[in-house]
């Protein structure tokens, strides 16, 4: 097993056992994320949802299904990646993560960032790329103004490059997020082959 590997095991061990925010009271599984530790890419959604919760994995339901398919697009599979969220626990009723509990649970996923340390942070819809943001001091106003551009930052002293793009469940209720989630991941395509980001197995 890699060093990386056994640190993001116990990180995630601290996890399904957490319960510093009320959350874990309603949860069925927590979920830490999953992936490839030596990836290049770092994916961050919001939180688990039904299914989610109840498998403890990431993006395992329709929303899932459908970054799947976005990731071939760019030639990856999600064992090539890692996948992580804003909180590790499902909000009950899938509602919005609350201020206090992003406060609480971000601790994790600053150190899955520290330990894997990725060229790119790709974020997955607003919360997860106002989170990003505000620890890389860029100011974030909207998903809209910001989704497919390219971000050369500072995240948690660590030099990476933050391509924001929509969450993928907004495409499964509209056709045009569907079409504006296409268009950056084939945008991501081209900056991850300029860059030279690989796969690493
Ligand atoms: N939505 C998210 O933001 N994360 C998941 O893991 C699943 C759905």
């Amino acid at each position: 097993m890699s060093i990386k590997q056994g640190q993001l095991e116990a990180l995630a061990a601290e996890i399904l056992n957490c319960k510093k925010c009320g959350l874990h009271k309603t949860r069925k599984n927590a979920v830490p994320g999953e992936g490839n530790p030596q990836s290049q890419i770092m994916f961050v959604g919001e939180a688990p949802g039904y299914w989610e919760d109840v498998k403890g994995k990431p993006f395992v339901g329709a929303a899932g299904k459908f970054l799947d398919t976005l990731l071939a697009s760019i030639d990856f599979l999600r064992d090539d990646v890692f996948i992580g969220n804003v909180l590790k626990c499902r909000p009950p009723g899938n509602r919005e993560p609350a201020p206090n509990e992003i406060q609480t649970c971000t601790p994790y996923l600053d150190r899955q960032i520290r330990i894997i340390h990725p060229k790119f942070i790709v974020t997955l819809g607003n919360y997860s790329t106002a989170y990003i943001f505000s620890k890389a001091n860029l100011s974030f106003s909207s998903i809209t103004q910001v989704h497919g551009k390219i971000y050369e930052a500072s995240v948690l002293g660590l030099s990476v490059t933050i391509f924001p793009t929509f969450h993928p469940a907004a495409a499964l209720y509209s056709a045009k997020y569907k079409e504006e989630l296409t268009n950056d991941f084939r945008k991501l395509k081209g900056e991850l082959a300029r860059r030279g980001v690989i796969k690493f197995s």
